[in-house]
């Protein structure tokens, strides 16, 4: 279904903020992503979960350098960018774009809608006079909006509306990639659904592709192709969406999905409850980070930390348990 040279391909991602600290006392960090591995491939959405603090934005704010990564490879059509100073940087962020949660945050107040969606363009010197307004006008068009709407400012915008606003200045240099950080988790339900149908019709004709950052996991069920969940910092399970969906292996995994509500009332899930607190991800927890909620925790949980091994093609698990079954 897609190429098999994969678009992005992140390596060993890690992710570390230094905390403040009092006179004298130890540099201590906050590890927001600890060694995060996966790629993606052009034209394919990969949808990435977890709890709040898990390090899911801070995977999407490194792979656009937004955040510089503390070390690890970012790997865009084989080139490393994770560390690639600025001026080499630039001329590649056409192909690297990102929508936020709050698009109003990132929208110019004092600039019009259709200054704001010409700016990437004038930027990056793709177009300039009529051929600048043709182009800003027909991307009105392909995201929804209105071509009146242009000399409008970004708070005369409904929340839906401001999303689309975004979309549509990220899409004027044709990026391959667009990092869509909780694009839809402030709009209301109805809206959220038109936002998930104007990106999944953009990918379509577009063969963009996304790596869609969620917490709402049937959301990402509308969109992904494959699925990867993350806790505390760590990858956790990698997997197509049918799969991880059908048959979710870790444990973790199996607890958010049993949270989730079942469109059909003539099916249940099992629920699971996941108990306590999630750890400090400045000290966590040794061995399996899950282990001081996990209800399958066993002695070598505490002790060592499971690798991600893939214990079927294409389906990626890191758990002490699962490594009996894994294929070679
Ligand atoms: Fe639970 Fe152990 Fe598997 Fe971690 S490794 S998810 S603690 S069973």
């Amino acid at each position: 279904m897609f190429s098999d040279a994969p678009l992005l391909a992140v390596k060993d991602l890690v992710k570390y903020y230094p905390t403040s600290r009092g006179f004298l006392e130890p540099q201590r960090f906050v590890r927001a992503v600890d060694g995060v591995s996966f790629d993606i491939a052009a034209g394919e959405t990969l949808g990435l979960v977890g709890e709040s603090g898990c390090g899911k934005s801070s995977v999407a704010r490194c792979i656009v350098r937004l955040n510089e990564p503390t070390s690890g490879r970012i790997e865009l059509r084989g080139e490393d960018i994770a560390h690639l100073p600025e001026s080499q940087m630039r001329p590649l962020r056409r192909n690297l774009q990102i929508i936020f949660q709050d698009p109003f945050s990132s929208l110019n107040p004092r600039h019009r809608a259709g200054d704001i969606v010409a700016e990437p363009l004038v930027n990056f010197a793709l177009a300039e006079g009529a051929e600048l307004d043709r182009r800003v006008a027909a991307l009105f068009d392909r995201v929804g909006l209105r071509r009146e709407q242009m000399r409008n400012f970004p708070h005369e915008f409904s929340g839906g509306q401001r999303q689309r606003l975004g979309i549509a200045r990220a899409l004027a240099v044709n990026p391959a990639l667009i990092v869509c950080d909780e694009p839809v988790s402030a709009l209301d339900v109805s809206i959220q659904a038109q936002v998930i149908n104007l990106l999944s019709d953009l990918q379509r004709d577009l063969g963009l592709a996304y790596l869609f950052v969620a917490h709402d996991l049937s959301v990402v069920e509308h969109i992904s192709h494959r699925v990867a969940v993350m806790y505390l910092g760590k990858m956790v399970e990698v997997a197509a969406r049918e799969t991880l969906f059908a048959a979710p292996a870790h444990p973790y995994t199996q607890a958010l999905l049993s949270a989730v509500p079942v469109p059909d009332p003539t099916r249940r899930r099992t629920r699971t409850l996941i108990t306590g607190e999630t750890p400090s991800p400045i000290a966590p927890p040794s061995g399996c980070r899950f282990h001081t909620r996990c209800p399958l925790a066993e002695a070598i949980c505490r002790q060592a930390e499971p690798e991600l091994v893939e214990i079927a093609p294409g389906h990626a698990v890191a758990c002490h348990l699962k490594k009996a079954d894994a294929v070679s």
